[in-house]
């Protein structure tokens, strides 16, 4: 069929703040996504946005609409709001779940010129980005994304919930650990243990303490021991390079749930005592 010329086409986003490709908005229900492109309905002409939700998925709607507003108690808010090009800004990389076999590879260990190599610089980017997006969690690691290598990012910081929580943002190349002392059982869940919000959670047994090793994404080696929640989270990470997963600690069975339920009856419990 025949389409208007392309100034013409250009001309119907008079009047509409065309989005930038890549750049970042946030719907009025908190999500952030991704502008992928701008263009027109082939049928109608009409100028569309196509963009990208935080778990991946891809949509087009009519600009008009996109950059519209939308009633919420009775007051016209945006319906998105422009956040502007993410520096940090990555790609979205595929979530792997259980059953995809790369989750129980022992994966390759990295040489410090790997680690310093465009390509993991790009992996890690990408790997925290994805994070940030899909609001993943504390940690995701290399092989979670279906690269094989002895990598995670593991991103540790205070929130609402728990204020008191002390920072921890590394990157753990090629990490382990020894075990201080007996271990526990901690709740703990598994990104890849499941869809979107909705993963398995189970009590898993882990150490309080560790002496823990890792190079990081400047290739510098750290030996450090770590407690807590940071202790914790690094066994989770570091067990995922060697291919083992959270279910693999987890003694009694009767204690896996959904996080749904073990938000209303574990973390809601625990805020309530
Ligand atoms: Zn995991």
């Amino acid at each position: 069929m025949a389409h208007n010329s392309p100034s013409e086409l250009e001309a119907m986003w008079d009047g509409l703040a065309r989005p930038r490709d890549g750049a970042i908005y946030r719907h009025k229900n908190g999500d952030n996504y991704t502008i992928l492109a701008t263009g027109h309905d082939e049928e109608t002409e009409e100028p569309v946005v196509m963009y990208e939700s935080p778990d991946g998925t891809k949509w087009s709607r009519k600009a008009g609409e996109f950059l519209g507003t939308v009633a919420v108690d009775g007051v016209q808010v945006p319906r998105y709001q422009e956040l502007g090009i993410d520096p940090e800004q990555g790609r979205i990389l595929d979530r792997r779940v259980f059953g995809d076999p790369v989750l129980r590879e022992k994966t390759r260990l990295l040489s410090s010129e790997e680690i310093l190599s465009t390509e993991i610089a790009q992996l890690i980017k990408d790997i925290r980005y994805t994070n940030k997006m899909k609001k993943a969690g504390v940690g995701l690691a290399a092989s979670q994304v279906g690269v094989p290598v002895a990598l995670s990012v593991i991103g540790i910081k205070p929130t609402p919930n728990r204020p008191n929580l002390e920072p921890f943002e590394q990157v753990i190349i090629n990490p382990s650990y020894e075990g201080i002392g007996e271990p526990v059982s901690m709740w703990e869940g598994c990104q890849s243990a499941g869809l979107s919000d909705e993963v398995m959670f189970a009590q898993a047994m882990r150490y309080e303490r560790v002496r823990a090793e890792w190079t990081d994404e400047h290739a510098k080696k750290h030996a450090e021991e770590l407690d807590g929640f940071v202790a914790h989270v690094f066994q989770h990470e570091a067990d995922h390079t060697d291919g083992v997963l959270f279910v693999d600690k987890v003694q009694d069975p009767t204690t896996f749930m959904l996080a749904s339920e073990y938000r209303r009856r574990v973390v809601m419990n625990k805020s309530a005592e």
